[in-house]
């Protein structure tokens, strides 16, 4: 027989998904208890939980957990005019640029960060706040490899050559956006191949760009979710994103 598998109630909220102060309405029996130093640990039956996940009572008290409205309307009480808002999000995209190239930051929180920028940079050049754009390539040098079947000595797969991979050099293309809000500029560094505008090159300026020393801003995760969505609200009214 397979032994009976018992769940405490942060394994129970992580496996359903929902937040521990839903828990009581999960109606879960209690089905082994013991006792630690801080107190009794309730333990209850795995069976009973997988019961539970998929249904209408999951998926309720999933959906009152997401408030994205509940920003929005937060920050439609805030702003009489979104545009208002500009100089701080202009602020938060550099300090969230600053956290994606973090090495806790995640791959997903990554993409979503460089999606926001992207939308931004994107309404920022479409609305003239562009003082002026460069282009910048960087050259990427990867270096000779040797062909990993005959180990250099020539084979059928490298075509006797002995070399899996040529010495090549490959161009990145990026964009240097400068924009100016509220006497700040701020210079953002773009791959070309996420641009999916029509931007001009100003080849030949005489002006002096410097972009403002802006000060690294100490966000904690909480922040970070109001920044966002500051950004999303802000990109909303643009009609930049739904
Ligand atoms: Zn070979």
């Amino acid at each position: 027989m397979e032994k009976k598998k018992f769940m405490c109630k942060t394994d129970v909220i992580n496996r359903l998904g929902i937040s521990s102060s839903k828990f009581d309405k999960l109606g879960l029996t209690i089905v082994k208890r013991y006792k630690n130093q801080y107190g009794y640990i309730y333990l209850y039956d795995e069976d009973d939980v997988n019961k539970l996940s998929n249904t209408h009572l999951i998926e309720s008290l999933k959906k009152k957990e997401i408030k994205p409205k509940d920003y929005f309307s937060k920050f439609d009480n805030k702003y009489s005019n979104h545009l208002e808002a500009l100089p701080l999000i202009c602020n938060y995209i550099f300090n969230l640029n600053r956290y994606s190239k973090h090495s806790k930051c995640s791959k997903q929180h990554q993409e979503e960060i460089y999606y926001l920028k992207n939308k931004t940079i994107e309404f920022l050049y479409k609305n003239h706040y562009c003082t002026s754009v460069k282009e910048h390539i960087e050259e990427k040098y990867y270096s000779e490899l040797e062909c990993r079947c005959c180990y250099g000595c020539g084979c059928e797969e490298c075509g006797y050559t002995g070399i899996y991979r040529e010495e090549w050099i490959k161009e990145i293309k990026y964009y240097c956006f400068y924009f100016s809000t509220n006497n700040i500029i701020y210079c953002w560094h773009q791959p070309q191949q996420y641009v999916d505008f029509d931007v001009k090159l100003n080849t030949n300026i005489s002006e002096n760009l410097n972009p403002t020393e802006i000060k690294e801003i100490k966000m904690n995760k909480s922040k970070f979710k109001e920044a966002k969505e500051l950004i999303k609200w802000f990109l909303s009214k643009e009609k930049y994103i739904k």
